[in-house]
């Protein structure tokens, strides 16, 4: 039996409230208090993993070093803890009905008629147990997806009663986050939704231990007082959230108001001090008062939702803070990118980022862009699609191979310089098939990648099918563009760079994923650089 304590975070009244923010800022003070803690997420919905949804549904399709496809509050907990999540961090419905359903096939259930409960709540409830059972965490925090009242929360909020219930309130506690709405024309705050959401957890059997509410204003004393009596709670476990210039504030924000110590206090948990936020809060004082500004376009498919590059524009902050400077990002759309207007669109700024992506929907765009930052010695960073966007670019209009595409968009493309990978070729199923998660790469010495890393051997996320064809790479090569990252065991080319170019990197890979407040990512950093040193010419 390890024992690891359960912080149960809930969220009512509307979605959206960030409880991602809340749980990862809760867990960074509790890890700078010394305990060692981790952060998982439960999804309602019934697909297995955010693999397969679009974009314009969920944000961005985070990867763990494991290559689990999962929800974007995953990369929120590693940029605030500074460590991996795995396979076990994100859980969703699909998921848990996929192990019962397997193990009722294989007759598990010995003839027994398998229902919501127990059947789901059980595996709701192991699933939420094997973190604490690696016996690596004091503190394992569960945000539960959704919004209290939704049908498809019902199992989940159910699984956290019954382990309330078995677990006694020293080891298992619900941090419930409303919305405390103000009425401009009555002037006042409103707590009615919170009571009322309050409300509909107790009717599940769950009683609040802490309520977060989040708000525009100042929550007054009495407010306090009058949510704490009407949802049963002490006035003291009653914690303002009150809108922050930066998510980076947040940690600070609870610590002001003491949710960690009520955390603890619960948790019958002693610390031995303050957190120690030092580091954190160096960062801070960076990111606010930057000495410079750079802009960066970022050209992507998927603008009009900015959450579906959440991680690239939070590497951009922390690579921005480490560098002093204010990252502006310009969002470019590469389906409006074409001849006549990429010089008007692209002009001035100081970098230009080519996002990562799926299908042919503004392809050509892409390619333009990639040709502006080239021609016009702007600091150019390709990831993944980017990446392959740079190749087919170069493959074009330098080794003039007009017909250069990757397989993905043209199947039958005279000059495949992008290929669909030997091991995908007999993939037929869309979920959870691509080339996944953490591999080798090894830098070759004295080009850019290698000495932003500095170091020869890394290991970085990828997600994808296509690759950088071999049998181009000698032609490439000769011209100018170099493979200056490969895979020591595959060959599989991970980084291309042009030396002759201020900065042009294209990385198969995903360096976005693991920039964090504590380590922003080399590459990043040395990208906002380079755009650094451009804004002076
Ligand atoms: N669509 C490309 C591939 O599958 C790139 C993927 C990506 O940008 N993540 O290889």
């Amino acid at each position: 039996m390890s024992n690891t304590k359960y912080v149960f975070v809930t969220g009512g009244v509307t979605s959206s409230l960030g409880k991602g923010i809340i749980a990862a800022s809760l867990a960074k003070l509790l890890q700078q208090r010394g305990f060692s803690v981790t952060i998982q997420k439960l999804d309602p919905y019934i697909n297995i993993d955010p693999g397969t949804l679009n974009p314009y549904e969920h944000g961005e399709c985070y990867v763990t070093d494991d290559g689990a496809e999962t929800d974007l509050d995953l990369g929120h907990y590693e940029r605030f803890l500074n460590i991996p999540t795995s396979q076990s961090n994100n859980v969703t419905t699909g998921k848990i009905y996929q192990s019962v359903i397997n193990k009722e096939r294989k007759g598990e259930f010995l003839g027994k008629t398998v229902q919501v409960i127990p059947h789901i709540t059980d595996e709701i409830k192991r699933r939420i147990q094997i973190l604490g059972e690696t016996g690596d965490y004091d503190i394992v925090i569960t945000e539960i997806g959704g919004t209290v009242g939704d049908i498809e929360s019902l199992p989940y909020v159910e699984s956290v009663r019954q382990m309330l219930w078995e677990k006694g309130s020293e080891n298992a506690i619900v941090i419930h986050l409303t919305l405390v709405p103000y009425l401009a024309a009555a002037g006042e705050l409103k707590t009615k939704p919170t009571q009322h959401s309050v409300k509909m957890l107790m009717q599940s059997g769950v009683s609040p231990d802490i309520l977060v509410c989040r708000t525009e204003h100042e929550i007054s004393d009495e407010i306090k007082r009058k949510l704490a009596l009407f949802c049963n709670v002490k006035k003291e476990d009653v914690i303002q959230s009150i809108d922050a210039e930066t998510i980076y504030d947040v940690p600070n924000l609870m610590l002001e108001q003491g949710l960690d110590s009520v955390v603890l206090k619960k948790l019958k948990l002693c610390s031995k001090g303050e957190p120690e936020l030092k580091v954190w809060n160096n960062f801070l004082q960076k990111h606010k008062n930057p000495k410079h500004e750079v802009e960066i376009a970022l050209i992507g498919k998927y603008i009009e939702l900015q959450d579906s590059y959440k991680s690239i524009t939070e590497a951009f902050i922390h690579a921005g803070s480490s560098n002093e400077t204010k990252v502006k990002v310009r969002w470019v759309h590469s389906e409006n990118l074409n001849t006549d207007n990429v010089e008007a669109q692209l002009k001035d700024v100081n970098g230009i980022l080519v996002a990562p992506g799926f299908g042919d929907r503004g392809i050509d765009g892409k390619i333009k862009s990639v040709q502006y930052a080239r021609e016009n010695n702007i600091p150019f960073f390709g990831i993944c699609l980017g990446m392959q966007m740079a190749v087919i670019e170069y493959a074009k209009n330098v080794l003039d191979l007009k017909d250069a595409f990757s397989t993905e968009m043209k199947k039958d493309c005279k000059n495949p310089v992008i290929n669909l990978m030997e091991s995908q070729k007999d993939v037929t199923e869309k979920g959870g098939t691509m080339r996944l998660g953490a591999w080798d790469c090894e830098l070759t010495e004295n080009y850019k990648a290698y000495k932003a890393y500095k170091s020869k051997n890394i290991s970085e996320r990828h997600r994808h099918r296509y690759e950088f064809n071999n049998k181009y790479l000698q032609q490439i090569e000769l011209k100018g563009m170099k493979a200056t990252g490969i895979n020591p065991k595959t060959g599989l080319v991970e980084v291309v760079e042009i030396p002759a170019h201020p900065w042009f990197v294209g990385v198969q890979y995903h360096p976005e994923y693991k920039s964090t407040v504590l380590n922003p990512h080399p590459l990043f950093v040395d990208f906002i650089k380079a755009a650094l040193e451009q804004s002076k010419n």
